[in-house]
């Protein structure tokens, strides 16, 4: 079995989704998908509480374009009406309970970090709706569920032992293909829905492919692949073949935010290869990030700045 997660960069727009759906159908094992929020998402949630929070009305914009955005992808991708009704049925029941949650934030201008926490969750978990609804065959796992953290010093941290045991214990027996939101996650003594941190959809892949030893964890992004710099900043960045996990946790640690740094120590562990892949390329084989590299051309001293 592999664990494929597609960032936010793959699941942001129509064309994005539907090349989704085209990789995953094609995969011939079981596997688990791990989905972020739409491109823009988590960003517009955090804008949109703190603007309720300062109780400036401002915010309702922020939502009303949150909603379209959710809306328009859905209308766009599914031409049967009956799924579409049924999924946008089920969509405007999460966006209701987020304007309900943001109104409550403006009428008492406070926003707690369990709150924040609460409203950063809506991201992943619409986003995970419409992707398994528009894979055929695709079954939806809750990682609240199974995702379990601990706080220590006011910080989230996973509880890795207990999250592994849950993970076995949920995918047992293994769907032909799990969809799951990636990010959220909740506290394993008080139940309260937290997150892994910014970019932490990759840290949950990590975490299922280790607890499953997958025969590898994809990361399905909107780039070529691990390259030697941003290509976004640096036009003359080129994709890295072949990368040693302790380079590759050097570059992520140095801010190349392509892979979330945590992801790399549990499929380290496992010996499980990642392999960084362009969702919008397939053409490109990427860069396989694995425990002993071959002296390949791209073999040299220097592979990142
Ligand atoms: P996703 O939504 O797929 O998680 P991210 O925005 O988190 O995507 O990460 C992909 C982005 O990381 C790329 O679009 C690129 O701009 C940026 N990036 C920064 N450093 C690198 C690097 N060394 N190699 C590839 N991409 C990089
Ligand atoms: N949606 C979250 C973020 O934007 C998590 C992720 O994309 O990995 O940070
Ligand atoms: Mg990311």
């Amino acid at each position: 079995m592999k664990v494929i997660k597609f960032g936010g960069t793959s699941v942001g727009s129509t064309k994005g989704l539907k090349q989704v759906r085209q990789i995953v159908e094609s995969i011939n094992e079981p596997v688990i998908v791990v989905v972020s929020a739409f491109s823009g998402i988590t960003d517009k949630l955090i804008k949109t509480s703190n603007l309720a929070s300062i109780g400036d009305k401002a915010y309702q914009e922020v939502y009303e374009e949150m909603v379209i955005t959710h809306k328009n992808i859905i209308e766009e991708l599914f031409e049967d009406t009956k799924s579409r009704e049924l999924l946008i049925d089920n969509v405007s029941q999460l966006l209701n309970e987020l304007n309900d949650i943001f109104q409550g934030i403006f009428l008492i201008k406070d926003l707690s970090p369990k709150t924040l926490d609460t409203v950063l969750s809506y991201g992943e978990r619409i986003s995970s709706k419409v992707v398994t609804q528009l894979i055929e065959g695709a079954q939806r796992f809750d990682s609240r569920s199974f995702i379990k953290t601990e706080k220590k010093h006011a910080k989230n941290f996973i509880d890795k032992d207990l999250t592994t045991r849950l993970i076995r214990d949920t995918f047992n027996p293994l769907p032909k293909i799990g969809v799951v939101p990636g990010f959220i996650s909740s506290d394993k003594q008080t139940g309260d829905v937290t997150n892994l941190g910014r970019g932490g959809s990759d840290y949950t892949a990590a975490m299922i492919a280790a607890a499953l030893d997958a025969n590898c964890l994809e990361i399905w992004t909107d780039v070529d692949g691990f390259m030697t710099a941003d290509p976004h900043v640096i036009n003359s960045a080129y994709t890295i073949e072949e990368l040693s996990y302790v380079e590759a946790t050097e570059l992520c640690n140095f801010g190349a935010k392509v892979i979330y740094p945590p992801t790399i120590y549990p499929v380290f562990h496992k010996n499980i290869p990642i392999r960084v892949r362009n969702t919008f390329n397939l053409e490109s084989k990427g860069t396989v990030i694995k425990q002993d590299i071959t002296g390949s051309k791209s073999h040299k001293a220097i592979k990142g700045i």
